[in-house]
């Protein structure tokens, strides 16, 4: 039977990381924010325009009940802590949000911050040879995953499909990825291979997953519970209220760990992030920023350029360089 609440060891870690709060708008104020202590509930699923919450007092393992919210709470979302108390039969109500350890979110199309899940530890992000990785989108991912401070952990699927070639052009990229310091696993969600390594990097924490349609997350969310569906499945459309709704993301108790998964983050852009910011998402040019003999340097054509130096120095790697570029120029074209 699967750990349905949150371990000691995660609630101690969440207080303990609640100094790193981050500031999104959509984190709600501070004010607005309880502490954990009172918090009797987790979010892990969201519909329109209710929440399942999963009950974390002792007598009640694994309740889950399906809540409202007070209309003066920011927006919840999948992983949030909370107050909740019994309202009628068989609902509830949120009364409070408990601080959050970190929001994770996409840009709505007006470019506002939509936050999506929240309290997370890892971001997976989940390639295969087919559909074909392309570097420059596990790179926007990267930016994106950095820019809101979370670890990123790459996990290149479908082994069993590679030949000998294809495994090593793409044990080529991920050298690259792990040279610069992001852990990376190579699995098969058809015949298991790497799935024990990556349950282990997975353990004790809450980890979301993204990438492109048809890389396997389906299938690999499904492996690592060891064939069995993810057994917190959302309650029943029915029961909500007659009216059809959609679940926007839900959280999965796996052996030993947790995942989210959200189709509505699955593929996410960047939206409204500026140079800076995605300079930054470069992990390994940060420690050249401000080297470069220009303080607005381009890095494209300067003289006395740090990144270009340790471009040529073989330091950073040309594909993350222009990689760099194409999501700046992407930028530009959108403003
Ligand atoms: P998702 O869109 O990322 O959730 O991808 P799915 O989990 O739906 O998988 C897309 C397709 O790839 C399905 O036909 C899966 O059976 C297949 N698939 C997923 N993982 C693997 C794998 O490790 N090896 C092979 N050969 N096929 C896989
Ligand atoms: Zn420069």
């Amino acid at each position: 039977m699967s750990k349905r609440r949150l371990s000691k060891h995660q609630l101690a870690r969440i207080s303990q990381n609640q100094r790193n709060e981050l500031g999104f708008d959509e984190a709600g104020s501070a004010d607005a924010q309880t502490s954990l202590e009172k918090c009797n509930g987790r979010i892990i699923s969201h519909y329109g325009q209710h929440v399942d919450v999963e009950s974390l007092l002792d007598e009640q393992e694994g309740r889950l009940i399906r809540c409202t919210q007070r209309s003066n709470l920011p927006k919840l979302v999948t992983g949030d802590l909370v107050v909740w108390s019994e309202d009628g039969a068989y609902g509830g109500v949120v009364l409070a949000l408990g601080r959050r350890r970190n929001v994770f979110g996409r840009p709505s199309p007006e470019g506002q911050f939509k936050a999506i899940a929240a309290n997370i530890d890892s971001v997976l992000i989940v390639f295969a040879s087919s559909p074909k990785p392309h570097v420059s989108l596990i790179d926007r991912y990267l930016v994106a995953i950095e820019q809101l401070h979370l670890t990123a952990v790459l996990v290149l699927n479908k082994l069993d499909l590679l030949n000998d070639e294809e495994l090593s052009d793409l044990d080529n990229i991920l050298s690259s990825y792990r040279k610069i310091g992001y852990p990376v696993y190579k699995v098969s969600a058809e015949d298991g291979r790497g799935m024990q390594e990556l349950k282990q990097a997975l353990a004790e924490q809450t980890t979301i997953l993204v990438g492109q349609s048809g890389v396997g997350k389906s299938s690999l969310l499904n492996k690592l519970n060891s064939g069995k569906l993810a057994d917190v499945a959302p309650l029943s459309e029915t029961w909500g209220q007659g009216t059809h709704t959609t679940t926007t993301s839900s959280l999965y108790h796996m052996p030993g760990f947790d995942l989210i998964d959200s189709p509505g983050i699955r593929e996410f852009g960047l939206g409204h992030i500026n140079g800076q910011q995605v300079f930054d998402g470069f992990i390994e040019f940060r420690p050249l920023a401000g080297s470069c003999k220009f303080r607005d340097c381009s890095h494209r054509t300067e003289p006395d350029c740090a990144i270009q130096t340790a471009l040529d120095a073989g330091q950073i790697s040309v594909e993350r360089v222009e990689s760099y570029f194409r999501i700046l120029d992407s930028l530009n074209e959108l403003s």
